[in-house]
Parts: structure tokens; sequence; C-alpha cells
């Protein structure tokens, strides 16, 4: 399709219209905003036509339009392949990056110095609240960029997310995702092991977690993902094993990066990169607590 040439209202271009990334544009557009998007699957851009969102004929013609081009992509290998193939040659001077993907940040860092060399600004805006945070527009974000270029950025950072923390400069906002992630999956493991101990011992591991999170013990993962996900039965979170093994990399990478040897992330990155070989790419990634809770139905 044709996009409609700038009006007054800020023209927003998503790329990768994904679990996340398609209802974060979506919420754009039921807030009135101008957004149109672009994804290299098909099925997906003509999943979001379906439900009204303008889809770009490619992504030259999104960069050249688009004030605000926000990002949901899979790896900072990703987010850099779009970014100097597409965004750096073809966007507007005076545009504005805000990366959501979970990323590395010195693929962060590299690129927005890349970008201020044609006045482009980039805010790294990783998010957590998955696909039903993205729906209904109560996202938790954290933010690394300057002052003013998260100032251009807040009509989009406020339609999307109910909590935002500015941490510091670009790069610190996916610095403090991959730290959440790291916490997120230790904590699937060792509320797993709770949970094992707990039927070991002969009482209700619903009711045992009911208990840890009235205390200080509790957790996201045991106060959420327990009962949402795990005990249900449902597993269908929308965050798959691919994505957290990637972040539980990322967090490995940058410790190695800094030379860290820290003895609890070894193992958290052990163990998750070890479910590689029982946990396919498209499972669920609360899916990790299984063989821990259920080991004779691994
Ligand atoms: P997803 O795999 O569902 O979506 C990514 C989309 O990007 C896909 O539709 C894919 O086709 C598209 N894509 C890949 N390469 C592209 C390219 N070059 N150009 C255009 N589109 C491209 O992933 P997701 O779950 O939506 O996650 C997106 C990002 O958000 C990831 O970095 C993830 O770690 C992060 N994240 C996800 C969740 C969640 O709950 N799903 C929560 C927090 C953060």
């Amino acid at each position: 399709m044709t996009l409609s040439p700038s009006s007054d209202r800020l023209h927003i271009g998503v790329i990768g219209l994904g679990n996340m990334g398609g209802p974060m544009a979506l919420t754009l557009l039921s807030k009135g905003m101008q957004v149109s998007g672009f994804d290299l699957s098909s099925g997906r851009c003509s999943e979001l036509a379906s439900q009204g969102l303008a889809i770009a004929d490619d992504l030259t013609s999104l960069c050249q339009q688009a004030d605000i081009l926000l990002l949901s992509l899979p790896t900072a290998q990703i987010v850099e392949a779009v970014v100097i193939n597409h965004i750096l040659p073809q966007a507007r001077s005076g545009s504005l990056v805000i990366d959501t993907s979970t990323s590395h940040p010195d693929t962060s860092r590299a690129l927005a110095k890349a970008l201020a060399e044609r006045q482009i600004g980039f805010v790294d805006a990783p998010v957590s609240g998955g696909p039903k945070g993205a729906a209904s527009g109560t996202l938790s974000m954290v933010l690394g960029g300057s002052d003013a270029d998260i100032e251009r950025a807040q009509p989009v950072l406020e339609a999307v997310s109910a909590k935002r923390t500015c941490i510091g400069p670009v790069g610190a906002g996916h610095i403090t995702k991959i730290a959440n992630n790291l916490l997120c999956a230790a904590h699937l493991l060792t509320n797993a092991e709770i949970v094992r101990l707990a039927q070991q011992a002969g009482v209700d591991p619903v009711r045992v977690l009911e208990g840890v999170s009235a205390g200080s013990g509790r957790s996201g993962i045991s106060e959420v993902n327990f009962p949402l996900w795990v005990f249900s039965g449902q597993f269908d979170s929308g965050f798959t094993m691919q994505l957290m093994r990637k972040d539980v990399r990322l967090g490995k990478q940058l410790a190695d990066e800094l030379g860290l040897d820290l003895a609890l992330l070894n193992q958290v990155a052990a163990t998750w990169a070890a479910s590689a070989g029982t946990l396919a790419d498209g499972e669920d990634f609360n899916a990790i607590v299984k063989p821990i809770i259920a080991p004779e139905h691994p």
C-alpha cells in the first residue's frame, strides 16, 4: 500500500509485527496515531492489515515517511541489519528510532552513534509485560537515551506503557532488561525446585507458592508465571524458549565481556543453554520448569 503523506500527526512506523510489535502497533492506532507497519512475514502483515493497520510495501518507504520508527525485532543482529541497511540510509534527518527489542547495549551504542551523524535520535526502550501488556498499552519500559530523545519519544512511550523508568544513556535500558530477564530465568529454576520440594514434602505446591508470594521470597515468577501459565497447564505466555534462551545468552555474554565470573549466572546460563536439546524453540519459556517439577514426564 502507498502510505499517505505526512499530516500534522506524528507518523509512527513499526518494524517487526510479531507477538509484541503487532499489538503495540494496534495500540498506537487505537489511540489515534498515524501508524504503518512492516514485517518480513507476509502472514503477520495480512493478519495486522485485517485488523486495520496500514502495511508498508517495503522498509524503504516506511523509513522515508516515518517521524518515529519503533522496532520490535528478535535479536541484536537483526536490529543492527535493519538500522544499517535501511534506517541509516533512508530515514529522514530529525527522525527518531525507539528500539523495544531486547538487544545488546553495545549494539545500541554503536547504532546511536552512527544515527546521530545523520541527526537521527535513538532510545533503547525494552519492555516487560508480554503480548497482553502490548495489547492493553500497559507495558513496563526501561529507557536509555538522552533527555531530549526520551522527551521526543514520550507520546509513543506513553501510549504503549503504564510504567517507564529512565535508567541512563543509550544502552542502559538494555542492560536493565538483560538484568531483569536473568533474574526471571533464575527465578523460574528456583521456584520450580521449591515446587518439587513441596511435592516431595507432601504439601500443596500451589498453596506453598501462595505463601511464598505473601512473603519476602516472592517474585513475578511466584506471583504470576506459576499461577497463570504453569499450574494452569496453559504454557501460553506468548514468550518463546528461543527468545528467553537468547536473553540468557546476552546476559552471559555481557558478564564475560565485563570479565565477570558469576557462579549463579554461569549455572543458570548452562541450564538454559542445555534446554535447547529437549525444549523446542517455539515452546513457551515457562516450559523450562517441566523437567524439574515433573521429572518423570520430561
Ligand atoms: P516475534 O518473533 O513474535 O516477532 C518478531 C517479528 O520480527 C517476527 O514477526 C519476524 O517476522 C519479524 N522480523 C524479523 N526480522 C525482520 C526484519 N528484518 N524486518 C522486519 N521484520 C522482521 O518476537 P516477539 O515475541 O514479538 O519479541 C520481539 C522482541 O521483544 C524480542 O527482542 C523479544 O526478546 C522482546 N520481548 C518479547 C516479549 C514477549 O513476551 N514476547 C516480552 C518482552 C520483550
